[in-house]
């Protein structure tokens, strides 16, 4: 309206102007609040995601904890997707004779061993695939769409991983080894994925009592789950 031929305005043309700026003040006011609160909320969300993911995680080791750990095999139990699934396989490892280590050194050093290894495990891995510290000195890892004999591959590359070079720790260089059990899912037989890394320990006592330092797997008794079948 400015831009038309001065003259003066009429008392009813200038409250419609100013209803209209009003109006576009409100509005202004509307985006100015709208922007603010989403950015904050941004912001909270991240701040979020960043807590979320230090509670998943071990603070020694900085693996995903064993709550994490429970959450996952939860979500891999799940009964709408238990039977259709491809199979995962699960692998335990346990370090040998680690009791010595603290025994002997001290938990500072039995500690400096248990990041040195994790960090050798979560390096052997592709992206993606996560280690959990299960307990104390033991640690898990949970291989998706992975059939035994791969996962079995995957545990002799962890072994050698942590046999191949001693670790450094502030006592001088420490030999270490571990011994690995590996399973893999069976629909038939487990009823979920706790089954499973059940299964993997009962692997894992087998290599610790037939000398550790190994990868040992429970093969499924295939000839029962045929005549079963029938
Ligand atoms: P094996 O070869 O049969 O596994 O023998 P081991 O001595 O490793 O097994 P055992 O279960 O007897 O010992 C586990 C030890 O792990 C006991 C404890 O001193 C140690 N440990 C558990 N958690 C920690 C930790 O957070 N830090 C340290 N430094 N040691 C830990
Ligand atoms: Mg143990
Ligand atoms: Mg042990």
């Amino acid at each position: 309206m400015s831009y038309q031929e001065e003259r003066a305005y009429l008392l009813d043309e200038l409250q419609t102007i100013r209803q209209v700026a009003d109006q576009a003040a409100i509005a202004l006011t509307n985006a100015q609040n709208y922007q603010s609160l989403w950015r904050r909320q941004e912001m909270l969300r991240m701040q979020n995601d960043s807590l979320q993911k230090t509670v998943m995680r071990d603070d020694l080791t900085q693996l995903m904890n064993r709550r994490s750990l429970e959450r996952e095999l939860e979500q891999l139990s799940m009964t709408a997707v238990w039977t259709v699934q491809s199979s995962f396989s699960i692998i335990v490892c346990d370090i040998d004779y680690f009791k010595m280590v603290n025994d002997e050194h001290g938990h500072l050093v039995g500690d400096e061993v248990l990041i040195e290894l994790a960090q050798r495990l979560q390096g052997q891995l592709r992206r993606g695939t996560l280690a959990y510290r299960y307990g104390g000195e033991e640690f898990v890892i949970i291989l998706t769409d992975t059939p035994l004999d791969q996962a079995i591959d995957v545990a002799e590359r962890l072994r050698r991983a942590v046999n191949n070079s001693s670790m450094p720790t502030r006592i001088g260089d420490m030999a270490v080894t571990a011994s690995f059990g590996v399973a893999q899912q069976s629909p038939i037989f487990d009823h979920s994925a706790w089954d499973v890394l059940q299964r993997a320990d009962k692997a894992l006592y087998d290599a610790k009592r037939n000398g550790r330092n190994r990868v040992q797997a429970v093969e499924l008794p295939l000839a029962r789950m045929k005549n079963d079948g029938e």
